[in-house]
């Protein structure tokens, strides 16, 4: 399929920056994704490198969809955070650990002459599903992403919710059980250290499942791939639908959890919608009824007229929220 967008038709790039892949779009005013690329991201080769190929691959999606670099009216980033949005720099040295520290805006601006914008994979995660997925036309949407962390972003009239010196909210540190596991950014009991995909399967190792999953029931039985060697949380969302007990316990936990977290963000916000995405969100429908049961108890909040809903983009939604804060420019 041939794109022929008119030559006065804005068009962006989105690019979203993980740990292992980057990915790239050109794409239109009207949120058309008229090519996309990505490319693994490889980090320890350091950031020059990473640099030169980022370029090469906006280079490459404005080509493939036949966009004269002129036309080409702004770039946004979405980056494995921690970053910086105001001084354009990230600040990751879990992730991207040679990047840390690094501008990656200026660079860009100089190559391609359009301006440039980072901001966090959560924040543009958000902007994507308030643009075009399941926050659409709400006013204050709070999307949460669950996957290998658990990272949220609040969209405010088409705006991303800053903090102090831009910085972002960190959803997935809501201290919830103060006996629970530690968490890496000092506190005990966290959204994410409960919840994310590492903790479940953490907490299932933990809880004696078997490591390999050698004669238990699941998706992988009877099927010519190996067992899985480890448990991860797909593993445990498995074994707890085929009924295991101890992974039903463990999702059980992680969704109770997940239900505090929403009933504390609709306490705190009062948004018209709440995203849930990320893979561990694929399990939607496991988590759903502890987060039902909680909210109907809300006596504060208006929760007739909160919507809460499961992400609508998957893993496009950084990608896509990236072109927004870029048209936004
Ligand atoms: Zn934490």
């Amino acid at each position: 399929v041939k794109h022929d967008p008119r030559p006065e038709e804005p068009v962006v790039a989105g690019i979203d920056i993980g740990g292992t892949k980057i990915a790239a779009a050109a794409v239109s005013a009207a949120g058309q994704v008229l090519s996309r690329a990505a490319i693994s991201t490889e980090a320890e080769r350091g950031f020059d490198d990473g640099l030169r190929r980022i370029s090469a691959l906006v280079q490459r999606v404005l080509e493939e969809a036949q966009v004269d670099p002129a036309n080409l009216r702004a770039i946004g980033i979405g980056c494995a955070g921690p970053v910086d949005p105001v001084a354009g720099t990230i600040d990751n040295p879990y992730t991207l650990p040679t990047w840390d520290g690094v501008n990656i805006i200026d660079p860009l601006r100089a190559t391609f002459g359009v301006p440039v914008a980072l901001e966090n994979d959560a924040d543009a995660a958000a902007m994507g599903e308030y643009w075009l997925g399941a926050g659409r036309d709400g006013r204050i949407v709070v999307m949460v992403t669950v996957g290998t962390g658990i990272g949220g972003g609040v969209i405010v009239d088409g705006h991303i919710y800053r903090g102090v010196d831009g910085a972002h909210p960190e959803i997935g540190h809501l201290a919830l059980d103060p006996t629970g596991p530690a968490c890496y950014c000092g506190a005990r009991g966290c959204w994410e250290s409960i919840a994310s995909g590492p903790a479940i399967a953490e907490a299932a190792r933990a809880h004696g499942l078997s490591p390999v999953g050698a004669g238990l029931p699941g998706k992988d039985s009877g099927s010519d791939k190996p067992a899985p060697t480890l448990v991860t949380g797909e593993r445990v969302v498995a074994l707890a639908r085929s009924g295991d007990p101890v992974a039903q316990a463990v999702i059980d936990r992680a969704a109770q959890a997940t239900a505090r977290a929403v009933f504390s963000l609709i306490n705190l916000y009062v948004p018209d919608i709440i995203v849930l995405g990320g893979g561990v969100m694929e399990a939607h429908d496991l988590f759903e009824p502890a987060i039902r049961t909680l909210v109907e108890r809300d006596t504060m909040a208006p929760v007739d007229r909160i919507a809460i809903r499961k992400a609508a983009l998957g893993g496009d939604a950084g990608l896509l929220g990236a072109a927004r804060i870029a048209l936004d420019l």
